[in-house]
């Protein structure tokens, strides 16, 4: 199947471009290349460079590829910078997002593959978390991606629409050919953040908040491997042939695991100590995060191959160590 990678050079979108490679599909890649690396696309994939708030861009897009499902990353992903420039979240992960669906209805396209989040759910209730639990998001990063997933479901019940939605809880790790991985400008992200550290090509990784009510008092997250999310999107294809389905997936390991554990498995993996401070907490975190995956293991057949937080961390390293400035292409 040919398929529209929108962000496909972004973090996720190009893990999942070589996943549709391996599994046999064509993949197409529609970025804007604001963080996107022209690196992290494979040779021999087809780039169209426009950005999504285009949409005679888009309408050229399609018209060029006979293109059967949209798979949808091209977004924003700093919380704390959607509090504090709401709009710029509002315009690009939110409005781009319905001027490509838009798009899509214009051109009859009619399968769309969504880049969600456990942002979307705030502080949960009850853990871990399955896909019918309340979301009330507790910043605009969380809300823009519910107010797309809430888009696409009067879309899927008003016609021949069909979507998958999937949250994500902590995307890591990187090819296990450590030929692509993680490179944000600016990283926030721990595991990135810490074996910097480690490299000495990084300050000191700050713990944020020593004193949450979890066993060793810092936050527990799910940390799952890329490839294994970018699997789930490809094998959720064959639900997509039913017109009006409305498909939601929590994506996680279901393994909690601290950030104190985290900086264990960089330093045993690395055989460096990662350099500490200790700061408060950071707003917006909550103590725990971690998913329940039945849905998307009994109904897609989906099972995390990298189950170990110490085998998701490997993978991270060879990248970082091998490529310490990343795609040094800033
Ligand atoms: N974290 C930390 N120091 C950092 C970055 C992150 O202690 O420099 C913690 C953060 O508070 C959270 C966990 O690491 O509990 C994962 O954070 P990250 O930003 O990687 O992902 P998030 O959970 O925010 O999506």
């Amino acid at each position: 199947m040919k398929v529209l990678v929108a962000g496909g050079a972004g973090y996720i979108g190009s893990h999942c471009v070589r996943q549709l490679l391996a599994a046999g599909h064509e993949p197409v890649v529609l970025d804007n290349f604001v963080y996107g690396h022209r690196a992290a696309v494979p040779a021999g994939v087809r780039v169209h460079e426009a950005s999504l708030a285009d949409p005679a861009a888009l309408d050229r897009v399609f018209a060029a590829e006979k293109i059967g499902v949209v798979m949808h990353f091209a977004a924003y992903c700093y919380v704390g910078e959607s509090v504090a420039e709401p709009l710029k979240y509002y315009l690009n992960n939110a409005a781009a997002t319905y001027t490509l669906l838009d798009a899509m209805r214009r051109n009859e396209v009619k399968k769309f593959v969504f880049s969600s989040t456990c942002a979307t759910f705030g502080v949960p209730a009850k853990l871990p978390l399955t896909e019918d639990m309340p979301q009330a998001p507790i910043n605009p990063y969380g809300q823009t991606k519910l107010d797309v997933e809430n888009a696409l479901r009067a879309l899927a019940r008003a016609g021949e629409f069909s979507f998958a939605a999937f949250r994500y809880f902590n995307a890591a790790g990187a090819a296990e050919d450590g030929s692509i991985g993680e490179d944000h400008e600016p990283e926030t992200h721990l595991i990135p953040l810490a074996i910097g550290a480690a490299l000495g090509h990084r300050p000191p990784l700050q713990i944020f908040g020593t004193d949450y009510p979890t066993p060793d008092g810092t936050c527990l997250r799910d940390y799952v491997h890329i490839d294994d999310l970018s699997r789930a999107h490809i094998a959720v294809f064959d639900r997509l042939a039913q017109p009006g389905a409305a498909l939601f997936y929590n994506l996680g390991t279901g393994a909690p695991t601290s950030v104190r554990e985290i900086i264990a498995a960089v330093e045993k993996i690395s055989g460096l100590s990662v350099p500490v401070k200790f700061g408060p907490r950071r707003a917006g975190d909550p103590p725990a995060l971690f998913a329940d995956s039945t849905k998307a293991q009994t109904e897609l057949g989906w099972k995390p191959k990298f189950q170990t937080i110490g085998s998701i961390v490997e993978t991270a390293w060879r990248w970082h160590s091998a490529h310490p400035q990343g795609y040094a292409d800033r």
